[in-house]
């Protein structure tokens, strides 16, 4: 077997080594049961305390409020693109957009399945090199919801500070939920796939604002209501069992970190580090414009393509993997969510300066 390398993949992602050596135990014999834990039932009384231990650890880490349910939920982030819209837009109702991004392009698609949808900005025609200022856009007096998307995973922006409006605020964080403190009861809505910042894929986290639950329309198929779930704290059926209880051990590790302020600090430094890089020379360029610029996933570009393939495949070799840009940009991209650690970026600053130097 090979010693474990630094993994910069946008997700799946890595996870705390402390996370996976105790989740490989558990998973044969948990907590000296005889039983795997993904061999027992989940109206056990050990997992019901795995999944009231992830809730109420999210809830202390995030300052989630009492008004407020989180709910474990399938179906990949992706579903939460037609959920929101056909849970929270009655009959003829408009919602509003920000495009910044495919994930965005992808929620807009299927809300429109459902509503009619305001596409306020869109910063595509520059390869969503930004997300929006305050003030660049207008929201329709009549609009129930914004959307939008806070950290752009693929093109490396994130919204430094959320938007400022009356409005219902609904965000996707799926690549940046856990990464700097948050005000919750701004949001109506927020919701992540695991997979980026919080554990293993399969298992959804949605934190919704308890009153919106009431106006989902009386023919939605019952799996699709976010009451179904929320009455049932998750377990109307089957859960996500090993994907919750990733959660949950990533989070106990994060408390132990000291939290989401600390993982903050921690995740500005660490960008600083390549950023600082980037920004010292011509030859390494941001996609991001500065003021949007990702602490979690830095999209750049070297002087051509041929040397991004070499610079690829040349990190490699030292353990530095999962370098290559989304498919939909190319170019290179260092995802580095709250587990990477500070000395993987070290070692591919380092490496920066010499392929640059050699090259
Ligand atoms: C990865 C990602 C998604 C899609 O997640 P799935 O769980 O694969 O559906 C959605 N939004 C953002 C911001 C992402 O990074």
């Amino acid at each position: 077997m090979v010693d474990r390398v630094y993994n910069f993949s946008a997700g799946p992602a890595t996870l705390p080594i402390d996370v996976l050596e105790q989740a490989s135990q558990d998973i044969k014999n948990f907590k000296e049961t005889g039983i795997g834990l993904i061999e027992m039932s989940h109206r056990s009384k050990e997992f019901m305390a795995v999944a009231e231990n992830t809730e109420s650890l999210l809830r202390e880490l995030m300052e989630i409020p009492d008004n407020y349910k989180v709910l474990f939920l399938q179906g990949g982030a992706s579903s939460q693109f037609f959920m929101i819209p056909m849970n929270l837009l009655g009959n003829g109702e408009k919602a509003t957009y920000l495009n910044t991004g495919t994930w965005s392009k992808k929620a807009i698609k299927e809300a429109k399945l459902f509503g009619e949808i305001e596409v306020a900005y869109s910063s595509e025609e520059q390869t969503f090199n930004k997300v929006p200022e305050q003030g660049e856009y207008s929201i329709s007096d009549d609009s129930e919801y914004l959307y939008f998307v806070s950290n752009n995973t693929i093109y490396g922006t994130q919204f430094p500070t959320f938007p400022d409006t009356d409005k219902l605020l609904i965000s996707d964080m799926s690549s940046d939920i856990l990464s700097r403190k948050i005000d919750v009861s701004k949001f109506g809505l927020i919701f992540a796939g695991a997979q980026k910042n919080m554990g293993p894929a399969g298992v959804t986290v949605v934190i919704i604002r308890e009153d919106l639950m009431e106006k989902t329309p009386e023919n939605t198929p019952t799996m699709l209501k976010y009451k179904t779930h929320a009455d049932k704290d998750s377990m109307f059926n089957t859960p996500p069992c090993f994907a919750i209880y990733g959660v949950g051990e990533v989070l106990k590790w994060l408390k132990k970190q000291g939290g989401v302020e600390a993982m903050e600090k921690r995740n500005i430094a660490k960008a600083a580090l390549l950023y600082d890089c980037i920004d010292s020379t011509d030859y390494y360029r941001g996609h991001a414009e500065v003021g949007s610029r990702s602490i979690m996933n830095i999209s750049f570009n070297l002087p051509s393509a041929d040397l991004e393939a070499q610079f690829i495949a040349e990190a490699a070799k030292i353990g530095l993997m999962g370098l290559k840009g989304h498919r939909s940009i190319g170019g290179c991209r260092a995802s580095i969510y709250n587990a990477f650690p500070t000395e993987g970026v070290e070692k591919l600053v380092a490496f920066m300066k010499e392929f640059e130097a050699a090259n």
